[in-house]
């Protein structure tokens, strides 16, 4: 009489009843070729999975191993809503003190108010390379979590994305692009409900000395 995997895998790993692991062990000892075989082969298995049970992998190291079977979903102000928010002010439009401004740099400060949160925005022109450069900082009346939880801005043209960043934990931000006309910001959070638009040509662009 032979027994069966099932009870040599509970004899080797030594969880099979005491009497019967007595007479496996006699069977054994019968010098029945098979089951020798058997347990010799599961003896490595058991081996080799024990030695793996006793690696304490960190926790840290774990969840990077999953990260990269399950990617993090990074929305895109695509996938949602998008409202346009309101210009509450705007340097462009205010009248121009003498000196204020240098011949090779410009800067433009643009308030934007939308339901979600308060934008303020300084828009810089960079006139040999005509690159600009927008620094803005996010704040919020209702809930700081909105910007604790990450939200991403963006600069698109309409229809791509030239630059694209997250706000820090203070909602600051810095995107850069070639300067071009008809140029929006997007301000989104992650967990939605929608993504706000500015115009930065919202009254007139940025004048050209
Ligand atoms: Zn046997």
């Amino acid at each position: 009489v032979h027994y069966s995997e099932g009870q040599w895998i509970d004899y080797v790993r030594g969880l099979a009843d005491q009497a019967l692991a007595t007479e496996m062990q006699a069977h054994l000892h019968l010098n029945c070729t098979a089951c020798q075989a058997l347990v010799a082969s599961l003896s490595m298995v058991e081996a080799t999975s024990s030695r793996d049970r006793a690696l304490s992998v960190p926790s840290e190291v774990i969840s990077r191993a999953m990260a990269i079977f399950r990617p993090e979903p990074r929305p895109s102000f695509l996938d949602l809503p998008r409202r346009v928010a309101e210009l509450l002010f705007d340097s462009s439009q205010q009248p121009l003190l003498a000196g204020a401004r240098s011949a090779d740099q410009q800067v433009r400060h643009m308030v934007f108010q939308s339901r979600v949160f308060r934008a303020d925005l300084q828009v810089e022109l960079l006139s040999p390379k005509r690159m600009m450069v927008l620094t803005g900082q996010l704040s919020t009346q209702t809930s700081e979590a909105v910007i604790a939880e990450g939200v991403r801005v963006a600069l698109t043209d309409g229809n791509l994305t030239l630059a694209e960043a997250q706000a820090n934990e203070f909602g600051e931000f810095e995107l850069e692009c070639r300067f071009q006309m008809g140029l929006q910001l997007v301000a989104w959070s992650p967990q939605g409900p929608e993504a706000v638009v500015m115009d930065l040509d919202a009254t007139s662009a940025i004048r050209k000395t």
